[in-house]
């Protein structure tokens, strides 16, 4: 292969990277998709929740046709304490009746593979196992690839090559990742048939469930438990963000083990049989860590460009890790259209992205890392309204204490005015 030029090479068969070589195949071009796992997903993690508008886009109809598991028609979030859990749910005909406004749950192994199909059939050259070591540049311009000594040129290189993009930070586009900007979510994935799925969660047919938790699925801290069900599986786990491993002082796999174990959940998981683990880090500190997007040659995409938006106990990635792809195509495909792959030329696709919804929410939801870092969001708040809902619900004939006074006191016990107000004043602020 060495010496061969594409019209555009793109490293990291994930989401990102496989929606942009589909649509630059379309479009007539010459692409290589280099990814360093045995096949495309190989190795990919993610919670299990796919929200399906920025897949519609690009394969109008999907569900149909790609391995989704299940259709989510119920939610459920909590908020748990080391022995209770306060449960807010929802259930609707309506979730999923508008295709944009669907959401699927997935697993990536399988997923990634069909979206890698879809690129084959499109005449993407797909090349799994290869490790690209870093992008080749002259005069300034990226010009293509090295992996292992084998150079491979293009006009442009997509880099969609995950969190970390070693890539990118070689080419001193992006920083070193700190612990502060980084969580790490681990996963499992456990078997237990159909029929029990159906029985224990209350579902029917294809319908599916995401149920989210903070609180003590972190022991408090910032992060927050998932469990999703697939066909015949659910996959269950943890985000928690690496600065704070020192507040918990329980490692993240024990974290997993402790929310297993939630009296809340156990009895959902009993007799199952854990068929995989997964371990993997997650952008988190949204806008603030999207790095330099362009340069000559070559453009970053999904979780390379820090496209995440992670609310403690839920994480949104993949739509934008598709959109973001779709718009790196794109820009990629007027630049050749113009005979033009420098920075100027490809900056289309920053100002694609700023009209999109990748930059927009990104932007709304700029000040919600460091309200939820707050302690109030993840021990106070669950711990508050464990004390209400435990007084609630207990008639044990001992003496009523008037309930708004039982209220004021929990409230009193677990926050101050003092905090209130900058809690409250944190959240005008990231308005
Ligand atoms: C625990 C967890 C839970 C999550 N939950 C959700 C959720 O429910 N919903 C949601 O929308 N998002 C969720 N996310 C985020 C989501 O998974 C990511 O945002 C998304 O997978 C990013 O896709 P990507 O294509 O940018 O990167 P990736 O999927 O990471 O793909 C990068 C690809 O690049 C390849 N690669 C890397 N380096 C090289 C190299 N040097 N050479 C060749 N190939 C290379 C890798 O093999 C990989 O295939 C979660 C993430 C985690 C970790």
């Amino acid at each position: 292969m060495s010496e061969e030029k594409f019209d555009a090479i793109i490293v990291g068969g994930g989401m990102a990277g496989a929606t942009a070589a589909y649509i630059l195949a379309n479009a007539g071009m010459e692409v290589l998709l280099a990814d360093r796992g045995d096949y495309c997903g190989a190795k990919n993690v993610t919670g299990g929740r796919l929200y399906a508008h920025s897949m519609e886009k690009v394969f109008p109809g999907f569900a149909k046709e790609a391995p989704v598991e299940r259709l989510v028609t119920k939610e459920k979030v909590s908020l748990m304490t080391e022995k209770g859990s306060l449960d807010i749910g929802y259930s609707s005909t309506d979730l999923g009746a508008d295709p944009d406004g669907a959401s699927y749950t997935v697993l990536r192994s399988k997923f990634d593979q069909w979206m890698a199909e879809k690129c084959e059939e499109a005449g993407v050259m797909l090349v799994p196992g290869i490790r690209v070591d870093s992008c080749v540049v002259e005069d300034g311009k990226v010009v293509g690839i090295d992996a292992g000594g084998e150079i491979m040129y293009s006009d442009v290189v997509i880099l969609a090559d995950g969190v970390n993009s070693l890539l990118a930070q070689r080419l001193g586009m992006k920083q070193e990742l700190t612990p502060k900007q980084v969580a790490v979510g681990v996963k499992e994935v456990i078997q237990l048939g159909e029929e029990t799925i159906n029985q224990r969660f209350g579902l029917r047919g294809d319908e599916g469930m995401a149920w989210l938790s903070a609180g003590d699925a972190t022991n408090g801290a910032f992060g927050g438990g998932f469990l999703y069900t697939n066909k015949d599986t659910v996959s269950i786990g943890i985000v928690a963000t690496l600065a704070d491993i020192g507040y918990h002082n329980i490692s993240i796999p024990e974290l997993l083990d402790r929310y297993k174990e939630h009296p809340a959940i156990a009895p959902y998981l009993e007799g199952g049989e854990s068929i995989e683990y997964s371990a993997h880090l997650v952008p988190e500190e949204g806008i603030h860590m999207v790095p330099e997007l362009v340069r000559d040659g070559v453009l970053l995409a999904g979780d390379a460009a820090g496209f995440v938006v992670n609310l403690g106990m839920t994480v949104r990635g993949m739509d934008f890790a598709v959109e973001s792809g779709r718009l790196a195509a794109e820009a990629v495909i007027r630049a050749k259209e113009a005979g033009d792959f420098s920075k100027e030329s490809l900056s289309s696709y920053v100002d694609a992205l700023e009209e999109s919804f990748v930059m927009k929410d990104m932007k709304a939801l700029k000040g919600f890392p460091t309200i939820l870092s707050r302690r109030e969001v993840f021990k106070d708040l669950p711990e508050m309204a464990d004390d209400i809902c435990k007084k609630l619900f207990t008639v044990d004939g001992k003496p009523s204490m008037d309930f708004i006074m039982y209220v004021i006191n929990s409230v009193t016990a677990h926050t101050s005015v003092e905090q209130l107000t900058s809690f409250v004043s944190d959240i005008m602020d990231a308005m």
